[in-house]
């Protein structure tokens, strides 16, 4: 199965991709993830994307096409994956189109995560995760049981990422309006647009796409 989260900033797609993955045995491709991997590496591709994630802007599509392709050609993707965070331009879009169709693939389902803009800046501004596990957790919606402490692995540790502040998210949500908002209506075109409303719990946001992937 492949399936694409689509949604703005904050809408909950690593939340979502995260339980995919464990439920269905899918892998997530989360560009954003493997781009903070290349700045904390200090690579090449890392050194020229930071400047970019820094602004709320968009790394090249010739960088991010090469990265996902790279990465559909390992072995553990073969089940199917999430991808998260890609496309999010008409140029990856037709990028993908083709990879997969090289590769005989098509995709299942794009699962469009319905958010309004005012909720997304305390969302995204709140969020922090464990250092040693990468838990989630948030200021206001998630905090772990006892502060201070993660709930999973008990690391005492956590980090926020550099873009998630405000300025910078204001720039990453018009971003997705601009140039990743127009993927909607191309995937509409295709049958394959499924949408749920992301301004709900994050269970029940699970329970929505559980339900939209018994339709395909
Ligand atoms: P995310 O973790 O998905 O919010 O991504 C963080 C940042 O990484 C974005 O604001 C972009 O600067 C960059 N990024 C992630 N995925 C892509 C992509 N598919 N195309 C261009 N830039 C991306």
């Amino acid at each position: 199965m492949i399936l694409i989260l689509l949604g703005p900033p904050g809408a909950g797609k690593g939340t979502q991709a995260q339980r995919l993955e464990a439920k269905h045995g899918l892998v997530q491709l989360s560009t954003g993830d493997m781009l903070r991997a290349a700045v904390a590496e200090g690579s090449e591709v890392g050194l020229k994307a930071k400047v970019v994630m820094d602004k709320g802007e968009l790394v090249s599509d010739e960088i991010m096409t090469a990265i996902i392709s790279d990465r559909l050609n390992e072995a553990d993707t073969k089940n199917g994956v999430i991808l998260d965070g890609f496309p999010r331009t008409e140029a990856q879009a037709a990028s993908l189109d083709e990879m997969l169709a090289t590769k005989g693939l098509a995709l299942n389902a794009v699962i469009e995560m319905k958010t309004d803009d005012d909720i997304l800046v305390e969302r995204i501004t709140g969020r922090y995760t464990c250092a040693n596990c990468g838990a989630g957790y948030h200021d206001s919606f998630l905090k772990p049981a006892v502060e201070g402490v993660c709930d999973k692995c008990g690391g005492t540790e956590f980090v926020r990422r550099s873009d998630d502040v405000a300025e910078t998210v204001i720039s990453r949500l018009k971003a997705y309006h601009e140039q990743t908002a127009p993927l909607l209506p191309y995937y509409r075109n295709k049958g394959i647009l499924k949408q749920v409303d992301g301004m709900t719990g994050i269970d029940d946001v699970t329970r929505q796409i559980e339900a939209e992937l018994q339709t395909i």
